[in-house]
């Protein structure tokens, strides 16, 4: 099934007609379910916390394209970042803040979500500070260094009434879309065996957070395991119930602190077995699944664009999309509507359990049994 270039809005017309686009369809409904209601019409303010790359490059520039939402504000402890920004996007100066007024962000009506983009260790304090604000929180990947914070995380959204949700944006790409509605619905029968990998070769620069357990928690498990673990659970449609792990240093005074590569294994209630690896020392990023009629895979299947599918029925083609705009719509519409987001809190939470069994497997050597999941 291919699909040539078309713009976005028409794009989800088209796939909200049934290829594969479930998730797709409340964005399609939305101009219309309120045409006739000036308070939904209103565009969500969005702050980001930390302008660090993932925040420049990809966040402020999806909310350029957003419907629902818009960049209001920022929180940096750079004052020349904050200059910047400023210049670049007309944020006015009573939305910007730094670390130390953060929680005057109560006061402000313009900010409705927080969007924490900070080192990992920073995600639960600055998203329970947002949620204490009264302001709905999305939080990036992973969500949490322990799921303990993810807990407190959780419980403190609840107790002030606003959602939360996390950066899983994959689930707002077409060709993943179509791989969860494959897998899913077992359109080539059950899946027998999935592999999948998710890593990329670090580069030189020692100086940085990610290498350091204070602040980023795990190495490569964390950042990109967590797609692995992701791609995995949505193709199958279940949680697995073991997992066994080993983890691998070829530059152990690099990788001092985190993991550098990990391999694991999940066995889902089904039978299916999942082979999958994370490496911050190997280029990797491919979705493979067995079924018992056939095959389906995405190579590459994470990144923000160029991603490209086939399967033993043809190809899997759709357009590229802009995953972090569609995936901020989405969030704003949940808020509009109560609804339950796609990627909430307690997602992100089962996906931190997943990685502590995994370091406990490594440690034990044993197969660990994955209880009491969150999601
Ligand atoms: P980055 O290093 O580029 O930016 C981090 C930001 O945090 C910087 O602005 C930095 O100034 C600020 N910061 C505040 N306190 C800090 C401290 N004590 N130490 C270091 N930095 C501090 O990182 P990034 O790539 O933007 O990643 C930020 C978060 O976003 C991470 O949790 C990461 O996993 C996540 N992320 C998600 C995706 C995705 O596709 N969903 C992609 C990239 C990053």
């Amino acid at each position: 099934m291919k699909i040539n270039s078309i713009s976005r809005r028409n794009f989800n017309r088209k796939l909200s007609a049934g290829l594969g686009g479930a998730a797709l369809a409340p964005q399609l409904s939305y101009a219309s379910m309120f045409a006739n209601k000036p308070e939904q019409n209103k565009k969500l303010g969005i702050a980001l916390v930390g302008l660090g790359s993932y925040s420049t490059n990809q966040l402020a520039p999806a909310l350029q394209e957003t419907e629902h939402c818009y960049l209001a504000g920022i929180v940096t402890g750079t004052p020349a970042k904050a200059k910047t920004w400023t210049d670049k996007y007309n944020i006015p100066q009573k939305n910007i803040y730094n670390y130390e007024t953060f929680d005057q962000i109560a006061d402000n009506p313009d900010i409705d979500i927080v969007y924490v983009v900070l080192p990992n260790s920073m995600h639960a304090e600055y998203s329970i500070r947002a949620a204490e604000a009264g302001k709905h929180v999305i939080c990036e990947k992973p969500m949490a260094i322990s799921s303990e914070e993810c807990r407190q995380m959780i419980d403190a959204c609840n107790q002030a009434n606003v959602k939360l949700s996390i950066g899983y944006r994959l689930h707002f790409e077409p060709h993943n879309q179509e791989v969860m509605r494959l897998g899913q619905q077992k359109v080539m029968g059950d899946i027998t065996l999935i592999q999948c990998g998710a890593g990329y070769l670090m580069g030189d620069n020692w100086d940085q957070w990610r290498l350091d357990k204070k602040l980023a928690g795990t190495g490569a498990l964390g950042n990109m395991g967590v797609y692995a673990i992701q791609a995995a659970i949505y193709t199958v449609g279940q949680n697995p119930t073991y997992v066994r792990a080993q983890e691998f240093k070829t530059k152990p005074k690099k990788f001092k602190e985190v993991d550098e590569t990990v391999t694991f294994q999940f066995e889902f209630p089904t039978g299916t077995v999942a082979n999958l690896h994370t490496s911050h020392n190997a280029r990797t990023n491919r979705l493979y699944a067995a079924c018992e009629k056939g095959w389906f895979e995405l190579e590459p299947f994470s990144p923000y664009g160029g991603i490209k599918g086939s399967s033993s029925e043809g190809p899997i083609s759709y357009p590229q999309v802009n995953q972090q705009a569609l995936q901020m719509d989405d969030f704003a519409n949940c808020i509009k509507n109560d609804k339950q987001t796609p990627v909430p809190g307690e997602m992100g939470m089962r996906d931190v359990q997943i990685i502590e069994a995994i370091l406990e497997s490594i440690d034990s050597g044993n197969k660990v049994m994955l209880k009491d999941l969150a999601y």
